[in-house]
This record gives C-alpha cells, sequence and structure tokens, in this order.
C-alpha cells in the first residue's frame, strides 16, 4: 500500500515515514503543498496523510483541490486523513466538509493511526469486514496474518502487502507497473523481476494456482467460485 504524507514537520516525517516502512507500507513524503501535488498527479497513492498547516498554504487547499480534479488524477478515491495539532471543533468540521475521510489530532499514538488508515484502506476497496477469506485462506490485514486452510503462513511484508492488493482487486489483472507503484516508494531501487519475485514466493508458500499469470499483461487472483 503506498502512502503518501504531506508534512513540513521533518521530524514528525521521518517518524511516520520510518514506522509506517516497518509496517510494510511503501511511504513517500513531501514537505509543501507543490511536491504533494505533482505526486498525487503521478503516483496512484492509496491513501493521503494530510498536515494543514504548511509553509506554502493550507492542507485544506490541497484537500478541495484534490476533491475538484478528482477525474484527472491515477487514484482518483484516495482517502484522505487530516492529521493537525489544530483541535478546536471548528477545525475539525471544516477539514471533513471539505472531503477529508477522517482526521487525527497530534500528538498521536502511531497504533492509532494505523488503525484509522486500515479503516479507510478497507472501506476505499469495498469491504465491511475486517478478514478478507479466498478459498483456504484467511487474511487479516490488522494483525498482517495468512492462515491457509487454519495453518499460519510467514509472509515478508512486500509479499503480504502484494497478497492484499491482489486479493482486493479479485478477478481484475494487475499490470506489473502498477503493482510496482502501490509496493515501493521513490527512494526505493526496484530490480525489473521485483514482482515476479515476490509471485514466485507466493506461489510457492500458498499454492501454485492462487495467482495467475496474464502473459504480457499482469496478475491475477480469480474469483473465489466458493464464495
Ligand atoms: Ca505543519
Amino acid at each position: 500500500m503506498r502512502i503518501l504524507v504531506v508534512e513540513d514537520d521533518a521530524g514528525i516525517a521521518l517518524g511516520l515515514r520510518t514506522n509506517l516502512q516497518q509496517r510494510g507500507y511503501a511511504v513517500d513524503a513531501c514537505a509543501s503543498l507543490a511536491a504533494a501535488w505533482t505526486a498525487l498527479c503521478t503516483e496512484p497513492f492509496d491513501l493521503v496523510l494530510l498536515d494543514l498547516g504548511l509553509a506554502d498554504g493550507d492542507g485544506g487547499d490541497l484537500l478541495l483541490q484534490l476533491r475538484h480534479a478528482r477525474k484527472a488524477l491515477p487514484d482518483p478515491l484516495t482517502p484522505v486523513l487530516i492529521m493537525t495539532a489544530r483541535d478546536q471543533v471548528a477545525d475539525r468540521i471544516s477539514g471533513l466538509n471539505l472531503g477529508a475521510d477522517d482526521y487525527l489530532v497530534k500528538p498521536f499514538d502511531l497504533d492509532e493511526l494505523e488503525a484509522r488508515m486500515r479503516a479507510l484502506l478497507r472501506r476505499a476497496a469495498g469491504r465491511a469486514h475486517p478478514l478478507l477469506v479466498h478459498g483456504e485462506l484467511v487474511v487479516d490485514p490488522a494483525a498482517r496474518t495468512v492462515l491457509r486452510a487454519g495453518e499460519g503462513v510467514e509472509l515478508a511484508p512486500r509479499e503480504f502487502t502484494l497478497l492484499l492488493l491482489l486479493l482486493e482487486s479479485r478477478g481484475r489483472v494487475l499490470s506489473r507497473q502498477q503493482l510496482e507503484a502501490r509496493l515501493y516508494n521513490w527512494q526505493d531501487a526496484v530490480g525489473s523481476n521485483a514482482i515476479e519475485v515476490h509471485v514466485h514466493h507466493l506461489r510457492r508458500k500458498l499454492g501454485e494456482g492462487l495467482i495467475q499469470t496474464m502473459r504480457g499483461v499482469g496478475y491475477f487472483i480469480p474469483q473465489d467460485e466458493r464464495a
């Protein structure tokens, strides 16, 4: 899952980035509205964490711009979570009125942030249930665990995220480029066969039939007929 952090406090941005990367997210950080807008116009982010008080303006303006320009963006429905020190009720209401999906007042607990992020990502993927079930697989995005026929399976963080992306788009083919864009940030050096390698590992751990290849197009997990 690719996250954009828009935050001009370098310490907070670094802390968020480090922590969320440890939790398996690909994170890019921008310190200004201008940089954030460029990022949103060029990359498909799954979620935006938006500070309101930024050096070149108010985060609310970015939100407004985002909500008005949806069709022009690579990922038009990206959820936005506002994080700000302004804890007045009026600010919260105006943030939500501008189209924010959630709101967190600084300083906040990282576990709470991640729980809210997961809820937004789940809602964006159209899921009400916190667990993903597919055939003999049960995937828990909160605990980052996978059960196959009741047995726990160990996955590396990016293998887990790749599985989640494919499960959430069941029946749809995702290209290597689409998957790379959601698994890696700008700084990551991505080997040309990185996705292939993760798919290979997932097949080995979860069964050869789970992830299908559409040659020259990409990968997909077919709809679960038993579901
Ligand atoms: Ca700020």
